[in-house]
């Protein structure tokens, strides 16, 4: 069908993932390395290239939009695109994933703009932890983000949180706990082989895991009844009112034979997988005018390509060369 994004194995993709730059105020261990040299400026696509690039999806069958980095609050001016984009006829929905540290002073900016989802990654509620693993301090501005993008009015707000044994099994309970208590999705997800540092199986805190200590120490869950099967996250209900909690099983329980995703990096390349080996140059397309007929055709070919899903569970498994803070997650 000329109006949708399918691949081969069936999957269709409503889904564009936008990375606005590779750059950020922190050094997660499990995203990217410390030293590291970020893109020139004039390589990033403008905001008006992404509008644009966002204008030839619509007709695909594009609708939902997710802003990204790097840390996409390092990018100046961010509202404004996010408001560029809202505008666009077809599109229905324009999240934003941030690490939250400059949130404080732009949440009420970007509601206005008409963003209402946001999901703030914060892997642990302990100052020295975040330390050792966002390499750089910033908890209490984490924090501060959160409350500001409550009193903005945004819903839901999910916290994300990276489970890697050995490192956050003690900090599954207070996050959930302080979820709880602020009305927001806590959603844990298992460590994955896209960053800079040495990545193994064993370092997984899996999902079982996680529900096992969710259940045991805060509450007892059920499957939300509204339960979406393309959604990356198992969602889960506490029995006692408590709120809901996701589970992104990436390693344990993949769904990639459900993804709806492609990404757009911040220098404009075209992405069928957070995995991918190959991408294809789109800002070269966007930059000398070509007809939206061949850029339509470029990205209906790319999604058309995609492969059947990760195998990192298998011996096949080769990493991108780029790591997460240079895909967009
Ligand atoms: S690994 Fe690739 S195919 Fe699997 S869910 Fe993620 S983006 Fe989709």
């Amino acid at each position: 069908m000329a109006n949708q994004l399918i691949d081969s194995f069936g999957r269709v993709h409503n889904n564009l993932r936008i990375s606005v730059t590779d750059r950020c105020n922190l050094r997660c261990t499990y995203c990217m390395p410390e030293e590291v040299t970020f893109m020139e400026r004039s390589e990033l696509l403008s905001f008006e290239e992404i509008a644009h690039f966002v204008r030839v999806a619509v007709p695909l069958g594009i609708d939902k939009i997710r802003l990204t980095g790097g840390e996409p609050l390092m990018r100046r001016d961010l509202p404004r695109l996010a408001q560029m984009i809202a505008a666009i006829p077809g599109i229905r929905d324009v999240g934003l994933t941030t690490n939250g540290i400059l949130l404080a002073n732009s949440a009420q900016a970007l509601y206005d703009a008409g963003l209402r989802r946001i999901n703030i990654s914060l892997d642990t509620l302990d100052p020295a932890r975040f330390r050792q693993l966002a390499r750089r301090d910033g908890l209490e501005k984490v924090i501060d983000g959160i409350l500001a993008a409550k009193r903005a009015g945004f819903h839901p707000i999910k916290i994300n949180a990276v489970s890697i044994r050995g490192m956050t099994e003690a900090e599954v309970v207070p996050l959930a706990q302080f979820a709880r208590l602020h009305g927001l999705e806590m959603r844990f997800i298992e460590y994955m082989p896209i960053g800079a540092d040495h990545w193994e199986r064993d370092k997984v805190y899996f999902a079982h895991e996680i529900l096992e200590q969710l259940e045991r120490q805060v509450a007892p869950l059920v499957p939300v009844d509204d339960y979406d099967p393309r959604a990356p996250a198992m969602e889960f209900r506490y029995t006692d009112g408590g709120g809901r909690v996701g589970i992104i099983a990436s390693i344990s329980r993949p769904f990639c034979m459900s993804c709806n995703r492609v990404r757009l990096t911040a220098d404009g390349k075209l992405r069928n997988c957070l995995f991918a080996l190959d991408e294809v140059d789109v800002k070269k397309l966007l930059r000398t005018n070509a007809p939206e007929s061949e850029i339509a055709d470029v990205i209906r070919k790319n999604v058309a390509a995609k492969w059947e899903g990760h195998e990192i569970n298998t011996s096949r498994f080769i990493k991108p060369l780029r790591t997460m803070h240079a895909i967009g997650g």
